[in-house]
This record gives C-alpha cells, structure tokens and sequence, in this order.
C-alpha cells in the first residue's frame, strides 16, 4: 500500500517527441485512479514509466516514501497489467499466476498455492490447468489480474483494462474491477479514453491533453465543473452548452441578459481573457421553465429520445441554442416558447 507522487515529470522519446511534458500528480494511497484522455496524450508512456518500463528524461516519482525513479522494475514492486494481457500462450493458467514469483525464486509448492488462492479469488479455480488460447477475454483478464496480485504489489497498474472486452462483458467487468479494487485496498492508476469508464469506476481523475494533466478531480467535480473547454468537451455523453460570456466588474453577462453572480449561479467561467469567458453548463444540469438568476428564453427546435430522458434543443432571441435533459413525458413540443436555467 502506497501513494505516489510524480514530480515535474517530462518524457521525451528519440526523435524529440515529448509524450510527457512536466507532469505533476499525486495519487492517494488505496485510491482508484482514472488517467483519461485521448488516444496519443501520454497515458501508456506514464504508466510505463511510473513502472520503470520506460526511463524518466526528467523529474521524479516517489512510491510512498521511496524515490523510484532510478530503480528497476522490479525494485518497485508495482504490477502492471498490460491492455493485451501479456500472458505467456504456451503455459497453464497456474503458471502463468505464478510466474512473477518464479522470478522472485518462491520455491513450486509455495507458488502453486498461492497461484491457487489468488485464482480462486477471481473465480478461476477450474480453469487453473488451460492455457490462455482456452480461455474467453474476460477470463484471459482475470488470469493477468491474478498474475499481477499474485507478488502483492504496492500498486497497480491497468492499461486501458476493458478495452479487448465485448461491450456487454465490458459493463459486468467494471463493476468487477471496481469491487476487487475495494477488497483489496491497493493504490490503482488505470488507463482509459473512455470516460464513461472513468466517471463510472474512478475515486479520482486526472483528465490528460499532450503530455500534461487539465484537470484533476473526483467524477462529479470533472462532470459538473469542467475546469476548460477541453475537459468540457472531452466528458460527457452530450455536449455541454457552450455560450459566450463577459466578466463585468465581478458579474458575469451573457449577450444583453441581466448580469448574475458567476458563483451563485453555478455556472462556470472557462479560459478567460480580457473578461470574455466561455460560460458552460451540462444539458443535464438544466431545468426547462424555471426561472432562475439566468435563464434562457427561446423556442423548442428539437427533441431527441435518449430513453428515460429526452433532450430538448432550443433556440434563443440572439440565436444561441441551449439543450437541456428533461424527463420522459415532460418534454415541450418543437416551437413552444421555453425558458432553459442551469441549475
Ligand atoms: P496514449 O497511451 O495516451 O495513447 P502513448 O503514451 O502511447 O499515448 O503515446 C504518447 C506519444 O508518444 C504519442 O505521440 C506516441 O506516438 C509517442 N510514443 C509512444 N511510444 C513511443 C516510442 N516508443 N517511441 C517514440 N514515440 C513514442
Ligand atoms: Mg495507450
């Protein structure tokens, strides 16, 4: 059990492409940790080099109270789970738990129990004598998991752990995932570019852009007050509202509505500059005529059924639109006249 801290941390890989650019991160001790981002922002080389796998250019990372960055991979004892697993095809699934404690010369008998306990732990007690070509996806995962807490590690590291699995093993495997993580109360950083994934299973997350952290925070700080507009963009299953906004002495103003406490309003003031915001609000934090200290008066365009909820789009008297979520049954008819206030 251990937290890890990473300090201004760069990256660079020959041929000058910095894929980690001055990174700092602290991830609590006993923690499930979600690094977010888009494909080529740095995630697996973090990972990687949090492990040892990859070097440092620059920078230090601490695991506990000991200084890592120097140290072999095995000197850290971190376990790292790869995103094709990595299991080794031409041995059992008892073996395969067990290699790590081979390198670290247990002797067989104690590493054939203890291969034994750990799969059983993770439902793979008949399973133990295959060998991985027999074996489903999620049962391939739950070996790569066994192996990887096979040698207790301080940490864990999952790089995008679900992404081999079909779409419907893949909800059953997070809910999985995020029990065993509780059980066993180890310090986990996971990888993934889904962010439903993340905002599902994570305690914290830090959302990645080239190389460096945008925005740290638990799943509804990221959800709800997006720090910029690349979060904002990047969370979420619809579009946040997006609108133009302008910071005047301490209130906010959009277009010629009345000025409103920035704060108290909920609301939040992105990438400023020279007092122009972006003012961003989440169609699922909005209510449809209900006035408020800013609302938005406009006429239905469109609704779309996501199911229990409906998203209604509406267009403004200075041509913005605004989409709110509103519940089955309670959605306004295209052309009626509404008021949309972020909540
Ligand atoms: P992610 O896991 O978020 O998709 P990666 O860490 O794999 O991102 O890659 C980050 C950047 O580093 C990308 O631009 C990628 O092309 C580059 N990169 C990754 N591995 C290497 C390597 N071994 N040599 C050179 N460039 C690399
Ligand atoms: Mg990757």
């Amino acid at each position: 059990m251990a937290s890890i801290r990473i300090d201004g941390l760069s990256k660079v890989y020959p041929g000058d492409v910095t894929a980690i650019d001055g990174l700092e991160l602290t991830v609590a001790d006993g923690s499930f940790f979600a690094l977010l981002g888009p494909s080529g922002c740095g995630k697996t080389t973090l990972l990687r080099t949090i492990a040892g796998l990859e070097e440092a250019t620059d920078g230090a990372i601490h695991i506990g109270d000991r200084d890592v960055t120097r140290l072999t991979p095995g000197d850290r004892n971190v376990a790292m789970v790869f995103q094709d697993y990595a299991l080794f095809p031409h041995m059992s699934v008892t073996d395969n738990i067990a290699y790590p404690l081979r390198i670290k010369k247990v002797g067989r008998t104690e590493r054939v129990a203890k291969a034994a306990e750990t799969g059983e732990g993770l439902g793979l007690s008949a399973l133990m004598d295959r060998r991985p070509g027999e074996l489903s996806g999620g049962q391939q995962q739950r070996v790569a998991l066994a192996r990887a807490m096979a040698c207790q590690p301080d940490v864990f590291l999952l790089d995008e752990p679900l992404s081999n699995l079909d779409a419907r093993l893949r909800l059953e495997a997070r809910t999985f995932l995020k029990r065993l993580q509780r059980d066993l109360d180890v310090t986990t950083v996971f990888v993934t570019h889904d962010q439903s994934e993340a905002l599902a299973m994570a305690d914290q997350i830090a959302v990645m852009e080239a190389g460096r952290i945008r925005q740290l925070g638990t799943p509804s700080e990221i959800f709800r007050r997006p720090a910029n507009t690349f979060v904002a963009n990047f969370i979420g299953s619809t579009p946040m509202n997006m609108l133009p906004g302008e910071l005047v002495g301490g209130k906010l103003r959009v277009g010629d509505r009345e000025p409103v406490d920035a704060v108290a309003a909920g609301w939040v003031g992105a990438d400023s500059g020279d007092g122009a915001v972006t003012v961003a609000f989440r169609p699922e934090y909005a209510r449809v005529d209900e006035a408020g200290s800013l609302t938005f008066e406009g006429e239905v365009e469109t609704s779309e059924n996501l199911g229990a909820s409906v998203l209604i789009t509406a267009r403004t008297h200075d041509d913005h639109r605004v989409q709110a979520v509103v519940p089955e049954g309670a959605e306004p008819e295209p052309g009626a006249a509404v008021r949309v206030t972020p909540v």
